[in-house]
């Protein structure tokens, strides 16, 4: 992925949930600073962590708020380099007492929220930004807004295309985990979700 692939990634992100946006009448924009990248990510991941950000910011945020995602490289030493990402909305806000809870399985803060959400996104949402080598965290002000940001390290989440191969000792065949035909069975759809990301072709 170049500089310019991320960027349309995220545009073309942010182009989906635009529409979300119209009713409440809110501002919906990105925004860089990074020079040049080449990495790779994994997309897919990608756009759920980001998808449940925005969607979090636009469910959150009164109407005629403003709605940001900025990308940023961050050195974390001379060998290490991070893209930050941030969402960041002037919205509701969340208070002290909520903010450590908040990446917790089912957490919501209030009524209002337990009335449109399951409180399942963000605790989703760490789980793929740690399977993507980075970290994820946030800092908000009750109704003045919030802001979550998650690092990704260069070249993280970059998959592996071999294919898994099992000798067998005997005859020395190689038998591919490729082309299977997986049925979860699972009636907690986080957990099918999760497993459906773990077994998905590569
Ligand atoms: P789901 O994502 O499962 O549809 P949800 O959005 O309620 O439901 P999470 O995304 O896990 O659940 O968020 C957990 C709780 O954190 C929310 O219920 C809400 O109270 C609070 N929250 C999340 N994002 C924001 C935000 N941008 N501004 C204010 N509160 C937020
Ligand atoms: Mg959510």
């Amino acid at each position: 992925l170049t500089l310019n692939d991320l960027i349309g990634f995220v545009s073309g992100i942010v182009a989906s949930l635009q529409p979300a946006t119209t009713e409440k009448q809110l501002t919906l924009s990105h925004q860089t600073s990074l020079s040049e990248l080449t990495a790779a990510f994994d997309t897919d991941k990608l756009e759920k962590v980001l998808t449940n950000l925005i969607s979090n910011a636009i469910k959150y945020t009164p109407a005629g708020g403003n709605i940001r995602v900025i990308l940023e490289i961050v050195d974390a030493d001379k060998d290490t380099r991070f893209v930050r990402f941030a969402v960041e909305d002037d919205g509701i806000g969340i208070s002290p007492e909520h903010l450590g809870h908040i990446f917790d399985r089912f957490y919501r803060v209030s009524e209002e929220s337990m009335a449109v959400g399951a409180g399942v996104g963000l605790n989703l949402t760490q789980e793929l930004v740690e399977l993507l080598g980075g970290k994820i965290w946030v800092e908000s002000e009750e109704a003045i807004g919030t802001a979550f940001y998650f690092t990704l390290p260069y070249n993280a989440g970059l998959v592996k295309k071999d294919r898994v191969a099992v000798k067998e000792e005997k005859n020395s065949v190689e038998i591919g985990v490729s082309g299977l035909i997986i049925l979860i069975a699972e009636d907690d759809e986080t957990s099918e979700r999760l497993v459906s990301i773990h077994v998905r072709e590569l």
